[in-house]
């Protein structure tokens, strides 16, 4: 039967290799390594971790990659079994003897009686008589193929950096100072009326602010890393350095909100932020995405009203990556809809990291599987974690109201804010404490997630 061709063997290409090959498919894995590499990139491996060699959480229980782990391992995933094979002591994450990991996806893969290995960059749209295709080629996909599938679908569809706006512990932030209201109290799709946090400044404490930003140092960055800005998503020391005035007419404009326990003084300017996850336990500073170095980064915003004991849960930052503006561009089977014989898998479809964009890859390549035999496969439920994660890529994520940043997508790790809402119940007699009931809701996200997958693993 027709073979299915699979650009890019990285973490999602051979994955997608493996799933589809042990599946019954035969599989041609096109990787231009290392007749051409990438800037990160340093051996001729499949698979090569690129910086850290960590898979993050392996608690199945209580934490969402560890929970993906469990899922992708029940479904015969490649990169969890050597994973697994080569583990290294990390508490409770799972980390890989980097060599060792790659080299064994590298051998399990030429050895692969289903699999060939073609050594060439694909240098455009794949030829036309490749009628079974997946793409995952990356956060550092080649030029020549970033251009071909720009000019496929279209300018606003792929971006080359995405900025990170830091994200805050709701439990840091001092809600004697805070205050909850959307600007002019509009509600959203979904929303109250009242869905950011604001954070008043005066006019002293703004111009403080503003001089801070503009001395920070900044990461320092290697020269493929720089990116160019665009204008609406502009880091806010950049935005600092145009004008004393000018975030104050960006992302931290007054107009719109009052101050409760002040509400004849109009602020000076206004810091918002907007609820990250759906368990409303971190908050993200809206438009503050930022190049300044993570140390000073926690000081000086810890110098806006209401967050001087922030603790964040990410800093900002602003980094190269390739990725599709997939809710637009993709249909739930992960398919381009202007060319349904291409599907995309990794980290190009908005996932972000190994464990991520790997998954992506095992769900890509059974589809595409199923449908080399003629068969129309489901995707996972989307109570698992594999499900949630192709929700968030093609679920048509919805912008938040007043948002002042250039996308309404922004690559994700899998996390709990992903899943479907669950009830748990409290067991008579007992008191819940602390984090309990938070625990107790995970708990019940991961069980039902791990009967969920059953089926379609
Ligand atoms: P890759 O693993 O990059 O695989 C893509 C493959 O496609 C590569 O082998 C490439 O050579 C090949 N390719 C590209 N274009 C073509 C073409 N035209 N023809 C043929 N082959 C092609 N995630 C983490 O979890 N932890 C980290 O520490 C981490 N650090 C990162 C650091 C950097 C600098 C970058 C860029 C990303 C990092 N990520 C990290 C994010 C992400 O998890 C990794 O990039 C991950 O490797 C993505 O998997 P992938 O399969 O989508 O892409």
């Amino acid at each position: 039967s027709e073979p299915i061709h699979i650009v890019g063997g990285g973490l999602a290409g051979s994955e997608a290799a493996w799933q589809a090959a042990q599946s019954g498919a035969q599989v041609v894995l096109h990787e231009m390594r290392p007749v051409r590499g990438t800037d990160a990139h340093q051996t001729d491996s499949l698979a090569e971790l690129v910086c850290s060699n960590s898979f993050r959480s392996d608690d199945k229980d209580q934490n969402a990659v560890g929970l993906l782990h469990e899922e992708m391992r029940q479904c015969g995933s490649l990169i969890m079994r050597a994973a697994d094979e080569h583990k290294l002591p990390a508490g409770g994450a799972l980390a890989v003897d980097r060599h060792a990991f790659s080299a064994a996806v590298t051998q399990a893969i030429e050895s692969h009686p289903n699999i060939t290995i073609d050594r060439n960059e694909v240098a455009g749209l794949p030829p036309e008589e490749w009628r079974n295709v997946i793409i995952a080629s990356g956060p550092l996909t080649s030029p020549a193929l970033a251009e071909a599938i720009l000019a496929k679908t279209g300018e606003d569809a792929l971006a080359f950096f995405d900025a990170i706006a830091p994200i805050v512990h709701f439990d840091s932030i001092n809600m004697d100072i805070v205050w909850a209201q959307s600007r002019y109290d509009k509600a959203g799709p979904g929303g109250t009326g009242a869905d950011y946090l604001n954070c008043p400044m005066d006019k002293d404490q703004y111009f403080a602010f503003v001089e801070a930003l503009k001395v920070a140092p900044l990461h320092e960055f290697k020269d493929w890393e720089k990116v160019p800005y665009f204008d609406g998503c502009l880091p806010i020391e950049v935005m600092a350095e145009r004008g004393v005035e000018t975030l104050r007419h960006g992302p931290m404009k007054p107009v719109g909100l009052t101050n409760p326990r002040n509400p004849t003084v109009k602020c000076y300017a206004i810091v918002q932020l907007r609820q990250d996850n759906a368990l409303g336990t971190l908050w993200n500073m809206v438009g503050f995405q930022t190049k300044m170095r993570y140390g000073i980064q926690a000081d000086i915003f810890r110098m806006i009203p209401g967050l001087e004991n922030a603790q964040f849960a990410r800093l900002g930052g602003l980094h190269r990556n390739t990725f599709l503006n997939s809710p637009k561009v993709l249909s739930p089977d992960l398919k381009l809809k202007a060319d349904p014989r291409i599907r995309f898998a990794g980290q190009v479809t908005g996932v972000e990291g190994y464990v991520e964009s790997a998954a992506v890859g095992l769900i890509a390549g059974r589809l595409a599987a199923a449908e080399a035999r003629g068969e129309v496969m489901a995707t996972p439920p989307v109570t698992t974690a594999l499900g949630a994660l192709i929700g968030h890529i093609t679920g048509g994520h919805i912008e938040a109201e007043g948002y002042s940043g250039a996308r309404s997508f922004q690559p994700m790790n899998v996390n709990f804010g992903l899943f479907p809402e669950v009830k748990v119940i409290k067991p008579e007699g007992v008191k819940w404490k602390g984090n309990d009931k938070v625990v107790a809701k995970r708990r019940a996200i991961t069980a039902r997630a791990l009967e969920d997958i059953k089926s379609w693993a």
